[in-house]
């Protein structure tokens, strides 16, 4: 043990409960850990490499990448030793307990939730993992910018740093000492380790070398020991049978009179003898510079878990080379589902690594990648680009524009691959069919291809997928236009008075439930040349007989004054009131503006524009009442407006226009005086008097007498 002054301190809360959590949970499969600490070891080689292409000094310390595992029997310890970038003492402490990531908490959540251990490295803490196997965890690490150190900690709540003035030098990197626990020694098995590295970290860019024992037949020459071997001649006479059977095999290639004649005069013994040796057990070829044809999916699968710290395999893979006016190649792959931390927006969020002729540049290059594919996994390698290219000159070059384009192209090709297969498609776009969306939303330049990834639910098809192009295959033969309506969910759409008219008609509607798509489709606007129409929205044409065309004329004739008493009582709250063509069940609705926004935007507005209510009641929409003047309501309602003057009149306008924001998807402004309105209705029905209401809006008096009122006026209709 050093003499060197040991510091203690304290894991943070959230490190120190993930801590118990995984040595806590009964979970059987714990072969994880040896997987995180290798990618570790990988990724500490990655920097120090990426590191000396600008500074040559930075290897010379030890300049052989590479991982060894060196199981020590003996002592029950597994040593993974890489000679990466290391870790000053300040890293250590900050790395390794002091400073958490979103992840931790994340992490524990998703297990909670039922999620397994094994995803941990998704989280960002893979190397706590160590604990599955480890009750004592000894770090030693030396960083070319600090002495060596030594971090250790048996879990519980606080890990030590003292400097390691004493113990083997390193030169440089890291060598994580695991402290098994009695029942996992099986990790110190040359065979358990040789699968472990072959099955998940065969992908590996640098060599792992495993420590291995090997016992070799080694012959000597005798004579010092002669007194001895006059002892054991008797015992080898007797062993002489047995060891005959064991040496059949070199009997088969050698003549046995030869054999005979040479032992003889030369006097030799063979003994054992135990030396260890470090083999390397990976293939450290990158995958990508082979033939696509020449891979199996096994091996993709295996590249992508290794690359992605995913538990799951690839949905999709597109591996290409590309050749032209420059050169590159990359794997690109397609998850199962999306990382927890999607759209976080504090970190950018791409997951296309970066290499120039096989040297990793960078772990996420934003700049290859546009956001909304950040989903997408894999290598770019460019053949062209310079090696010591920096994060900012990446973005102004134009061999990055080339390779960018390319790789978004090429994912777009993925993703229509995908779905071939429909069971597949659903999968993938009910992980990423936000990005693809916010991708319509941003990206002009692939928005037509974007858009035949595009599904719906739709009034035809509430349980399957339609696409634009399977929707257009159907229209009605003078359908001009794709119909959709937006809204809350499925659920709530499919309800929507606005789709009275078109169900009617048996014209099909596309169901757009998710807030993205609003954005979406002010973009995509247009789909094979026939446009996008709301049907929530003002100016929804229909196509209509002469009939219908002749028999609607004739009814905003018969309500022009209906419509005009009711815009005099609502006032501001509407921009005009007309005679709708698209209900047929419902009373009234409520559409907004052609080019403003509808009722779901209205919403989702409201939702995030709380801090900013200003902003809010400017861009919202002006709304236009549309009455059906062949409802029985409105049909009374128009015979009462005869005389202005009636006290329900009123009412049952404010009545009808509250009710209608809520069929029509908008929220009530004024509660309060909805209920105080509904409340009164009731009284009505029980016949109670309303004498306690203390609201300055006209009571709901005299019924009885309106309605005979209106009695007498249906003559007039
Ligand atoms: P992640 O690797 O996903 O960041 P980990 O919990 O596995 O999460 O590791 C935390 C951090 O500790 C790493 O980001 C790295 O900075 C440091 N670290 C871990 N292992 C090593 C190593 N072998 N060499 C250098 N640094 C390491």
């Amino acid at each position: 043990m050093s003499d060197q002054p040991q510091e203690t301190f304290k894991f943070r809360a959230e490190i120190n409960q993930l801590l118990s959590l995984i040595i806590n949970t009964f979970y059987s499969n714990k072969d994880v850990f040896l997987r995180e600490l290798i990618s570790n070891a990988s990724d500490a080689c990655d920097k120090i490499r990426y590191e000396s292409l600008t500074n040559k000094e930075a290897l010379s310390a030890n300049p052989d990448l590479e991982i060894r595992i060196v199981p020590d029997k003996a002592n029950k310890i597994l040593h993974i030793i890489d000679s990466g970038i290391g870790m000053t003492k300040a890293g250590l402490i900050n790395n390794l307990g002091t400073i958490a990531n979103s992840g931790t908490k994340a992490f524990m959540e998703a297990i909670q939730a039922g999620a397994d251990i094994s995803m941990i490295g998704q989280f960002g803490v893979g190397f706590y993992s160590a604990y599955l196997v480890a009750q004592n965890v000894v770090v030693t690490s030396k960083h070319n910018d600090d002495e060596q150190y030594i971090w250790e900690s048996a879990a519980g709540d606080s890990f030590s740093i003292r400097e390691d003035t004493e113990g083997e030098r390193l030169g440089r990197g890291t060598k994580i000492s695991l402290y098994l626990k009695e029942d996992q020694l099986e990790y110190l098995e040359e065979h358990k380790l040789k699968d472990l590295i072959k099955k998940h970290s065969e992908f590996i860019a640098y060599p792992i070398k495993l420590q291995i024992e090997k016992t070799v037949e080694k012959e000597i020459e005798d004579e010092e020991e002669e007194e001895e071997e006059k002892k054991e001649d008797e015992e080898k006479k007797e062993d002489e049978e047995k060891k005959e059977g064991d040496e059949e095999k070199k009997e088969d290639d050698e003549p046995k009179v030869e054999d005979a004649e040479k032992d003889k005069p030369k006097k030799k013994r063979t003994i054992k003898e135990v030396t260890q040796e470090f083999e390397q057990v990976n293939k450290t070829q990158a995958i990508w510079m082979r033939k696509p044809e020449e891979v199996t999916k096994e091996e993709y699968a295996a590249f992508y878990k290794q690359i992605s710290n995913d538990w799951e395999e690839h949905l999709a893979v597109n591996h290409f080379n590309f050749e032209g006016s420059l050169e590159f190649r990359a794997i690109l792959f397609t998850p199962r589902r999306a990382p927890f931390d999607m759209f976080e927006t504090r970190k950018k969020n791409t997951n296309v690594k970066l290499y120039v002729r096989r040297v990793l540049i960078m772990e996420e290059c934003d700049d290859i990648i546009p956001e909304y594919l950040g989903f997408v996994r894999g290598v770019v390698d460019s053949e062209d680009l310079p090696l010591n290219i920096s994060r900012e000159t990446l973005q102004q070059n134009r061999i990055m524009k080339v390779i960018k384009k390319n790789i978004v192209k090429k994912c777009i090709e993925m993703f229509t691959n995908i779905a071939d297969n429909k069971e597949d498609y659903k999968t993938f776009y009910d992980a990423f069919a936000k990005n693809l969306k916010l991708g319509i939303h941003e990206d002009s330049d692939n928005r037509a291809k974007l858009s035949e990834l595009l599904r719906y639910y739709s009034t035809k098809s509430s349980n399957e997928y339609v696409s634009l192009k399977e929707y257009v295959s159907r229209m009605k033969e003078n359908q001009k236009v794709i119909y959709y309506i937006t809204g809350e969910s499925k659920e709530a759409v499919e309800q929507s008075p606005f789709l009275e008219r078109l169900r009617r008609k048996d014209l099909e509607v596309l169901f757009m439930t998710d807030p993205i798509d609003e954005y979406a489709v002010q973009q995509l606007k247009e789909y094979d040349g026939k446009k996008l129409v709301c049907v929530t929205k003002e100016g929804l044409e229909l196509e209509e007989t002469e009939e219908e065309k002749k028999r609607r004329e004739e009814l905003k004739a018969a309500n022009e004054n209906l419509c005009k008493v009711m815009k005099e009582i609502l006032g501001e709250k509407v921009e005009k009131v007309v005679v709708s063509n698209r209900v047929v069940d419902s009373p009234c609705v409520l559409v907004t503006n052609e080019y403003g926004w509808s009722a779901n935007m209205e919403r989702i507005m409201k939702a995030q524009a709380l801090r900013d209510a200003s902003s809010f009641s400017y861009m919202a929409s002006k709304k236009t009442m549309e009455i059906n003047p062949e409802h029985p309501i409105i049909s009374e309602l128009r015979k009462k407006c005869e005389n202005p003057t009636d006290p329900t009149l009123k009412d049952l306008v404010y009545m009808l226009y509250e009710t209608s924001l809520l069929t029509s998807g908008f929220s009530l402004e004024d509660t309060s005086s909805f209920a105080s309105r509904i409340h009164r209705m009731i009284k009505l029905g029980l016949s109670l008097d309303d004498d306690e209401t203390s609201t300055d809006l006209p009571p709901l008096e005299n019924a009885d007498t309106s309605a005979e009122a209106s009695g007498e006026m249906e003559e007039v209709d």
